[in-house]
């Protein structure tokens, strides 16, 4: 399979064009068969770009859509404080590929919030540190800024933040519900003829010569003209069955999730000790500024962490927890993703990564073009899984 993809998606071959052109351009040679392992946001988001493009797509999922780190994601959309800037561009397009996906797939298939994020912190060295970290940021073009206290509370009205040392409000970032998002994806590429088959465990892949012919599952085997693997956790596993190294580590978060209330944030805070969003359905959700959760998912652990958000969110007293979510990130082993065709492997990619949920509109495009034998993305290039070989 030297070539799955017609000339046309010679088109799609620089960063920003790759992020702002719609999927169409994109062809695959008539036939050409491609399983995707997991049903996460980068598996159906790369199953969704394949299917656009023609392929005939079968994703086996272990469990359900979304059952992995995505379920348990708190899936804010931002390229902030991400560095060094070849990480920071694939957030950035992977923001504006949301865009995309969302004018691809409609609005109400695919709920955004958009309305930017307000960060502050009381401590003055936390402060110094972000205003410093803004002007690198605005250095690459993030639309960021510092903002004064009165504004923090002008753009998240009603809220009771503290002492104030410094501000910054990011008005490009958003978030969106993973689980309805994965299953919008999933849904398109199905509509598309992809199959979406779960529960479907791999198992172990049949090849020779450098290449996969047939993945073994526990339901029997299926032929394959390429496999790409996009199984979260699962990924560190499959990839050496065929011999190769995506080493992986993870860090466990927890969410806090409440029942419904009338909406009062409309946007993401981020105060001291806790990240705080309103889903579209009124539910509040909180955790610990993204650090390694160190306790057990209690109801207990859940009510403290909404206790804290409501002393900057006065909206969420009295709102009753609903459930805690324990999430195991997708870390590879030097924090930065690890996407290409395997070492070894002619026809098997991998794609693994923490802040999937912000990359996956991006990741999901220069996989399907690299997967059906089209132009290697220069975006890709320093994070290849050939640097762990
Ligand atoms: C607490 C937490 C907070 C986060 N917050 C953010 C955030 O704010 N912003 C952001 O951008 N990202 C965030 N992330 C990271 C983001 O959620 C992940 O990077 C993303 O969900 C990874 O998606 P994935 O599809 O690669 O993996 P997963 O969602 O884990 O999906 C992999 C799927 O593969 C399946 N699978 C595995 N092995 C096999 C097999 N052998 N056969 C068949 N199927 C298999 C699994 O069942 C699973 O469903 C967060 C993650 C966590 C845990």
């Amino acid at each position: 399979m030297n070539s799955l993809l017609s000339r046309r998606a010679l088109l799609a071959r620089t960063g920003l064009g790759i992020a702002v052109l719609a999927a169409a351009p994109l062809r695959a040679a008539a036939g050409a068969q491609v399983v995707v392992i997991g049903g996460g946001i980068i598996g159906a988001s790369i199953a969704y770009h394949l299917a656009m493009a023609g392929a005939r797509v079968t994703v086996l999922e272990a469990e359900k859509p979304a059952a992995g780190a995505t379920m348990n994601s708190f899936a804010w959309l931002n390229a902030g404080n991400k560095r060094p800037r070849p990480y920071h561009m694939l957030n950035l397009l992977g923001m504006m590929g949301w865009h995309r996906l969302q004018s691809e797939l409609g609005a109400t298939a695919l709920p955004v919030q958009w309305g930017g994020c307000v960060d502050w912190a009381s401590d003055e060295a936390d402060a110094r540190r972000a205003a410093a970290s803004v002007l690198a940021q605005q250095g690459w073009g993030y639309p960021i800024r510092s903002i004064e206290a009165d504004e923090v509370t002008r753009l998240l009205p009603g809220i009771t933040p503290g002492p104030i040392a410094g501000a910054t409000f990011s008005d490009a970032e958003g978030t969106v519900n993973p689980v309805i998002a994965t299953q919008a994806l999933l849904r398109a590429a199905a509509a598309r003829g992809a199959k979406i088959e779960y529960p479907v465990k791999v198992t172990g892949f049949e090849s020779g010569d450098g290449r996969v012919s047939r993945v073994l599952t526990d339901k029997g085997a299926i032929a394959a003209d390429a496999v790409v693997i996009a199984g979260g956790m699962g990924c560190q596993p499959l990839a050496a069955m065929l011999g190769a190294k995506v080493p992986l580590e993870s860090t466990p978060g927890i969410l806090a999730h409440s029942v419904s209330r009338p909406i009062a944030l409309g946007r993401l805070a981020y105060g001291p000790g806790a990240n705080i969003k309103q889903t579209a359905d009124g539910g509040f959700v909180t955790g610990e500024n993204f650090g390694v959760s160190k306790a057990p998912p209690t109801r207990e652990v859940g009510e403290a962490l909404l206790a804290k958000a409501a002393s900057y969110v006065p909206a969420i007293r009295g709102a009753k927890l609903d459930f805690v979510t324990l999430g195991h990130r997708v870390l590879p082993k030097d924090s930065f993703p690890i996407v290409g065709h395997l070492p070894g492997s002619a026809n098997a990619y991998v794609a693994a990564m923490h802040s999937g949920m912000t990359m996956a509109p991006l990741i999901g495009q220069l996989a399907a073009i690299e997967v059906l034998g089209g132009p290697k993305a220069d975006l890709l290039t320093t994070f290849r899984p050939e640097r762990f070989a």
